[in-house]
């Protein structure tokens, strides 16, 4: 394991000023980190910067918008009164990462500063039409979660920002969430998929997988199929939707699959969440 400097800032400003610094990262729950850092992963880490003191870890419901701090765990989000009442995507995605253990530590912000594209949350996140909350530690900025991404670990913040926060339109959401992975629970996706669904006098559709490609893609084929059918809708729809899901994904071989596998299961997914 390399040599390495560990700081706990009490506020923004200090940990963002820290990670202006080359070889400084910012360490959250360390399921991802801890591990990367005992294979060695990271060449040029001089120090981590423990982002649990920072006032990152409430959920609230603020002007028809729900805010999910970044250092919410996976626990807290799946049981949460908000989240459990308005987006049960996001909570079935929850209740999938790791074990209770992993659980009780793994974070929002470290699901997506991660940057997999196998990351649960993060189709859910696609499916709710969530925003990224950016902090500098002065300002902020925000960027929809699928400009977030730039490829499989890599993202668009600058050195010395964080995730501060999910941002999601409230709205009361019906969907699904769908993992494949070496077994049905305590695994890393080989490709999952978010279906999140709500009306507002028209019915909508969002469909996003995950592990399909460089990062997490939505299925505006898939969608645009569903919300143009009429409800309730048939198995020629649900064919058809799942057909087009399974054209979107454009997945590649690798130890946890192939790419003929994961692109057949993008529309089993589909149809699955469907029928469910
Ligand atoms: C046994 C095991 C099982 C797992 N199972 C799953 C699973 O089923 N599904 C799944 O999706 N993942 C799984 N994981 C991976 C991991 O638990 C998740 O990705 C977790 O959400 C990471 O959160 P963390 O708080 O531990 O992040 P950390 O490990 O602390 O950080 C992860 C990354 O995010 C960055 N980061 C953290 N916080 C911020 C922030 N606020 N702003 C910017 N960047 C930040 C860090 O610098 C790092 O690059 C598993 C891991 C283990 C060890």
């Amino acid at each position: 394991m390399s040599n390495y400097e560990i700081f706990k800032p009490q506020t923004v400003k200090e940990a963002s000023d820290l990670l202006k610094n080359d070889g400084y990262m910012p360490l959250a729950g360390g399921t991802d980190m801890v591990v990367k850092i005992k294979n060695g992963f990271f060449k040029n880490l001089k120090a981590v910067v423990y982002v649990g003191n920072l006032p990152f870890n409430k959920i609230i419901n603020e002007n028809n918008k729900v805010i999910i701090g970044s250092g919410c765990t996976m626990e807290e989000i799946a049981t949460n009164p908000i989240i459990k009442e308005n987006y049960p995507t996001l909570v079935e995605a929850a209740n999938t990462v790791g074990a209770t253990q992993i659980r009780h530590m793994a974070t929002i912000g470290g699901n997506v500063g991660n940057s997999s594209p196998a990351g649960d949350s993060i189709p859910a996140l696609y499916s709710l039409d969530a925003q990224v909350l950016i902090t500098n530690g002065t300002s902020q900025r925000t960027v929809d979660i699928k400009d977030f991404f730039t490829g499989p670990g890599r993202n668009v913040l600058q050195l010395g920002e964080l995730i501060e926060a999910f941002v999601l339109p409230l709205r009361k959401t019906t969907g699904r969430f769908m993992k494949l992975g070496e077994r049905s629970a305590l695994a890393i996706s080989k490709i999952n998929l978010a279906l999140s669904t709500w009306e507002d006098g028209k019915k909508h559709y969002r469909v996003a997988l995950g592990s399909v490609a460089p990062t997490v893609l939505r299925s505006k084929k898939a969608e645009e199929i569903l919300e143009n059918a009429a409800h309730p809708l048939t198995e020629e729809v649900i064919q058809k939707a799942s057909e087009a899901a399974r054209e979107t994904a454009d997945p590649i071989t690798d130890i946890r699959s192939t790419k003929a596998y994961r692109k057949q299961m993008a529309g089993v997914l589909l149809r699955k969440a469907l029928e469910k």
